[in-house]
């Protein structure tokens, strides 16, 4: 199925900024009409964690960006956001089930551990690779790329 996905992502991004009240800026950047070939619901979901994790862990008045684009043939879904950062001896585990970090805001924050995981497991069904890049005390980028294949972009003819 093709999913447009600037305005899925328009449409999620709406939701959270009603939601979050002002606590945060949330801005999205998107290549017009360039849609992705996959699971609606599961993209959709990719999405939501992603966001809702930049959300809970980044201080109020913090900034989230979110962009879609296409880029060397492929297309890279990123969520960025300038929150507290993730050490890097956590990164390899962040996608198992469960693994949460165990520090302040974090941990007292209740969630499950599993939003990352569902993510991992929605990407593989579309052969698209995770990356999390964090820089500890400035913020945190997870990019999706999916491959070449799976992109309809209107205007490529
Ligand atoms: P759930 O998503 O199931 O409600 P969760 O958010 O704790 O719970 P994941 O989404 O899998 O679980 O994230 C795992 C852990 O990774 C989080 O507990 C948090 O410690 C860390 N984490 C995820 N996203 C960020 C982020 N943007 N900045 C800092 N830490 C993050
Ligand atoms: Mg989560």
């Amino acid at each position: 199925e093709t999913i447009d996905m600037p305005t899925m992502i328009q449409r999620l991004v709406d939701g959270f900024r009603k939601s979050d009240e002002g606590r945060h800026k949330l801005t999205v950047e998107v290549q017009p009409r360039l849609s992705l070939f996959g699971r609606p619901a599961e993209i959709e979901s990719v999405i939501s964690n992603l966001v809702a994790n930049a959300l809970r862990y980044t201080q109020d008045g913090g900034h989230i960006v979110v962009r879609w684009h296409s880029e060397h043939g492929a297309a890279r879904l990123a969520v960025s956001d300038n929150g507290p950062g993730i050490a890097a001896e956590h990164l390899p585990r962040l996608t198992e089930r469960f693994y949460r970090i165990d520090s302040g805001r974090s941990s007292s924050d209740g969630g499950t551990g599993l939003g990352l995981a569902i993510v991992k497991h929605s990407l593989e069904h579309h052969e698209a690779e995770l990356s999390i890049d964090s820089e500890p005390g400035r913020g945190t980028t997870f990019s999706c790329v999916f491959p070449g294949q799976r992109l309809v972009a209107a205007d490529a003819a």
